[in-house]
């Protein structure tokens, strides 16, 4: 076990065995038909399958659970939101990342591992103990891999199919133009190459090693001199305009679909090229590049919002024709909006976002629906609370 300090919550039943017995095939086929006629069961099938004395193993008091992330991307705010909520919560910390989470105070308790890979052994089976739910994020998913996120015995906020969807770009195409959603063109081959394009590699992190072209021989010379050996590559227009990231909050249990806030990002070297003029951008043979490296808040004209909750509610109505339970919880569009107001959506993210972190007190727009500071984090906690006392929890996990 890794470094556990200040445990406050032990919900101790033996849970590792219990996980072990679950996953016989008998018990798991048995349980899974009840699942419809009992939600409940849904929660003891996950976690707690067993011949269980206490009652707490199904319980509607949110203390009795714990909302657990990796510290990384949106921790802070998820750990404060449960906070908040009076739910108790846990950061799962790499060695060395922990002093953050000290710092702000907001961890309940900081769980420290050496490695990822650590997972199985020490994290997994304290997360049983504490009843925890996982709230997933964009490292989360990077540090995990989407099989992990599958495969994993933890309680998992959201719809876990959703991810595949998501890291598809095929698939989160048909998605997207599914949901009658205007996209940037795609090029199959260099040669086909008509336009400015951005140019981005499978798997990129952050905008990391993008470039834009206007052509196929522009698009060889740049990609065999710097990435001579990438192979896996998505050609996009490049659509001219201003960044605009909406922050989606779609409710499980309401099925009401709520805008957050708005952000753009902060990415070098995009952000500071208009701080040199163009000659010296020319002698200096500066190149675009895209590597995020923090966000800024965003207000939209008031004109514009009928628009970005229709594409909401369309992408949310789309993905329940593609998996289970469909996208429920925070997700993001990312959109370039042109001079004619087009919008453009050029990815989703179907989870929290790095760029809600400037909201941790609440956006001018949750300020509006809100009488407390209402972060997506603590939205998340809210939603997970709500459905633990009314005895829903199946309904919001994955
Ligand atoms: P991403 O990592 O896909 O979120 O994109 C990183 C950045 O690249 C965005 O914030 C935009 O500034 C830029 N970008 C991505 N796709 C496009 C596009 N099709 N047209 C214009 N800019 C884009």
């Amino acid at each position: 076990m890794g470094d556990l300090q200040s445990p406050a919550l032990l919900l101790g039943y033996g849970t590792e065995a219990v996980a072990l017995y679950c996953e016989s095939q008998l018990i798991s086929s048995y349980v899974k038909k009840l699942l419809p006629i009992f939600p409940e069961l849904v929660y003891i099938y996950r976690n707690t399958m067993t011949p269980a004395k206490k009652a707490a193993a199904v319980s509607n008091n949110p203390k009795d659970y714990c909302i657990a992330t990796i510290g990384s991307h949106s921790a802070l705010q998820i750990l404060k939101g449960a906070r908040d909520e009076g739910v108790p919560n846990l950061a799962i910390c790499k060695r060395g990342t922990e002093g953050v989470y000290k710092s702000f105070g907001v961890a309940d308790d900081i769980l420290i591992i050496d490695d990822w890979s650590e997972w199985d052994t020490k994290v997994e089976p304290e997360l049983l103990k504490r009843n925890a739910i996982i709230i997933p994020h964009g490292s989360f998913i990077s540090y995990m891999g989407p099989e992990k996120v599958q495969t994993m015995k933890s309680m998992y906020y959201g719809t876990k199919e959703i991810l595949e969807w998501e890291s598809n770009r095929t698939m989160e195409r048909k998605w997207l133009l599914d949901a009658n959603i205007l996209m940037p063109r795609v090029f199959e081959k260099p040669e086909d190459i008509d336009c400015p394009v951005i140019v981005k590699f499978h798997g990129a992190g952050g905008g990391f090693g993008y470039f834009v072209v206007r052509t196929a021989a522009q698009f060889y010379e740049v990609k065999n001199r710097k990435y001579p050996d990438e192979t896996d590559f998505n050609i996009q227009e490049y659509i001219i305009g201003v960044p605009l990231y909406i922050h989606y909050f779609q409710s499980a249990l309401t099925g009401e679909l709520e805008i957050m806030s708005f952000d753009k990002r902060y990415e070098s070297n995009a952000d500071s090229i208009g701080r040199i003029k163009a000659e010296d951008q020319l002698a200096a043979k500066i190149h675009t590049s895209y590597t995020i490296v923090g966000n800024i808040p965003i207000v939209v004209r008031e004109s514009m919002l009928p628009e970005f909750f229709g594409m909401g509610e369309r992408v949310v109505a789309a993905s329940k024709k593609l998996c289970g339970k469909g996208l429920f919880g925070p997700f993001c569009l990312e959109t370039i909006v042109t001079r004619k107001l087009q919008t453009f959506v050029f990815e989703i993210s179907a989870r929290i976002v790095a760029g809600t972190n400037p909201f941790i007190d609440g956006s001018p727009y949750t300020a509006l629906k809100y009488d407390v500071p209402m972060s997506t984090g603590r939205r998340i906690a809210r939603e997970i609370k709500t459905a633990i006392s009314d005895g829903r929890l199946a309904e919001i996990l994955g």
